[in-house]
């Protein structure tokens, strides 16, 4: 799944968690679940400016120790190994989605449409946006 999608779900579940460093492990989860979803991948020149927007969002709108930032940041960490993956650095990666060792637990077929993400991602956004101004 896209890397902002990630984050965007990451920063709804650790906005529910509420606790940072449960924020933080909820959207590493998160991740997991997400990349089990049908969906559609990018270059990394489409979801590196995307992953950044939507973590500046978020920084913006719940402020950089907030539940929400902290989910984000979790639910977009398993992809710093597909980065350093993509990249030649690492050979093998190992988060259970990402992985060829026996621990993988499956990835979501791939999809011609990204729709199903951006959907996904604006509820999750907005959820948290509504919530987070509950909680305050
Ligand atoms: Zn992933």
């Amino acid at each position: 799944m896209m890397p902002w999608v990630h984050a965007s779900i990451g920063a709804f579940v650790g906005g529910r968690v509420g606790k940072a460093g449960n924020a933080f492990s909820a959207g590493v989860v998160s991740h997991g679940v997400a990349d089990l979803i049908p969906h559609r991948d990018y270059d990394v020149h489409v979801e590196l400016p995307l992953a950044a927007l939507t973590i500046a969002y978020v920084w913006w709108r719940h402020g950089i120790s907030s539940p929400e930032m902290l989910g984000a940041l979790g639910g977009l960490s398993p992809d710093g190994e597909n980065m350093l993956h993509r990249f030649g650095f690492v050979q093998r990666m190992l988060f259970p989605t990402h992985t060829d060792h026996r621990w993988f637990i499956g990835h979501g077929r791939s999809v011609k449409s990204p729709a199903s993400q951006i959907v996904i991602a604006a509820l999750c956004l907005y959820a948290a946006h509504r919530m987070g101004a509950k909680r305050r």
